[in-house]
């Protein structure tokens, strides 16, 4: 016989596991519905505290065998989905709570990108399933150290990991709302099941696509202007091509500075935040250069614009376009602002993990001008992240300062000017 006290605990915990199953399980059949559409299997939805659910998503990264968006990742998707809608003055009848008052709910341990922008946002987030490879909590559930010092203890008070009946006990704060909750194992399994069993052919897909090496290609620059792709080319970028817009790939000069300050001058505008992002082709031509749109999302970055929109460019080009036009591990990115240890700057170093998902050629291919932390400090931050950043794409060598002094100089003084409200 069990005395009253137990046979309420009993009861009160089993409501509890019912109640984080319920969610896991949508969590966990997203996750195979996106494997199923060939994508990686990874799947989530965000709630209020309260336990309504507001959105359900899935990995959307691969579409129909090509790479639609590699920042498609479902925390991502979920994070820039909450402040598109707090943004539409109609939505009347989805009071959104404030960010810290939800929880995103994923079948998968938040890789760099999605840490990064789940911490900008100031999201709770819990996960059933360990990733070992790119995972915040590679190693082990409640191990932040994959994280610069300040977001680890942010990760602490924000991060959560189910417990797994018979696996593992729930890991986060007290006052997560699912304190103490335990799955079902099999949710677990499945989850595992339906992202490792896409993820060799999905990373392959998104590291060899446009798989042309550069000696391979044609300059765009020397297709007739008539052409689709030329033209293509001209209506992502108007000024392609034109003069400013052609520099040394291994030591772009001042004339990106312009390009960049014109960008950065737009964020400043937008958000307060003096910030750039181009992007440079094998033979010299700035194909796109992009401002922010932290006005729309606080983690619409400058570099996730141009990724996402290199892709959609990559995209429209098709078969035709990979003629001339390289993948970005080929490419070089030339930020305004360096890598610091906030959130965003994470988010913009994972999301250049995401668009690679293997191992880098060599080179610089993501540069930045103006220094947020000294080299050394970036290095150590780089070579602890998880394997796929610091063993396999080996970051550390692909992210460095340019090295054109008067690029620095000039990018350094406009950004003084902007910073002291003196232009
Ligand atoms: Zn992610």
């Amino acid at each position: 016989m069990f005395d009253l006290a137990t046979v309420y605990v009993m009861l009160r915990d089993s409501r509890k596991l019912a109640a984080a199953c319920k969610y896991a399980e949508i969590a966990v059949r997203e996750a195979e519905n996106a494997k199923s559409a060939g994508t990686f299997g990874v799947g989530g939805l965000l709630i209020g505290n309260d336990g309504k659910i507001y959105k359900i998503i899935r990995n959307t990264v691969i579409q129909g065998n090509s790479v639609h968006d590699p920042t498609a990742h479902v925390e991502r998707q979920l994070v820039d989905w909450y402040f598109s809608k707090k943004r539409e003055k109609k939505t009347k009848n989805l009071l959104l709570p404030p960010a810290n008052k939800t929880t995103i709910i994923t079948s998968l341990d938040p890789c760099m990108m999605c840490s990064g922008a789940i911490l900008a946002g100031g999201f709770n987030v819990i996960h059933i399933s360990q990733d070992s490879q790119t995972g915040t909590s590679c190693r082990g559930v409640g191990d932040f150290s994959t994280l610069p010092d300040g977001l680890e203890q942010r990760a602490r008070e924000t991060f959560s990991a189910f417990g797994v009946v018979g696996n593992r006990l729930f890991n986060g704060p007290p006052d997560s709302i699912f304190s103490g909750d335990e799955i079902d194992s099999k949710l677990d399994r499945r989850s595992v099941r339906a992202f490792s069993s896409s993820l060799k052919k999905i990373k392959g897909i998104i590291n060899n696509h446009h798989g042309q090496s550069p000696d391979k290609l044609t300059d765009p620059k020397t297709l007739a202007r008539s052409s689709r792709i030329f033209r293509l080319l001209k209506k992502y970028n108007s000024k392609v091509f034109s003069d400013g817009y052609l520099v040394d790939f291994d030591k772009p000069g001042i004339n990106l500075g312009q390009i960049l300050v014109e960008k950065a001058k737009e964020s400043h505008e937008k958000s307060g935040v003096f910030n750039s992002a181009c992007l440079i082709d094998p033979f010299g031509n700035v194909l796109l250069s992009e401002a922010g749109a932290e006005d729309a999302s606080p983690i619409r970055a400058p570099f996730l614009e141009l990724v996402r929109k290199y892709h959609r460019l990559l995209l429209e080009a098709g078969a035709e376009g990979s003629k001339h036009l390289a993948h970005l591990k080929y490419c070089k990115t030339v930020t305004m602002l360096g890598p610091g240890r906030d959130p965003k700057s994470l988010m913009e170093v994972g999301c250049f993990g995401s668009c690679i998902e293997g191992k880098l050629p060599k080179g610089e291919q993501m540069q930045y001008v103006i220094p947020q932390q000294g080299q050394d400090d970036l290095q150590n931050m780089l070579n602890n992240l998880p394997p796929l950043y610091s063993d396999v794409m080996r970051l550390k060598d692909a992210i460095h300062q340019v090295k054109d002094v008067q690029l620095q100089q000039f990018c350094t003084s406009k950004a003084t000017l902007f910073a002291s409200g003196r232009t």
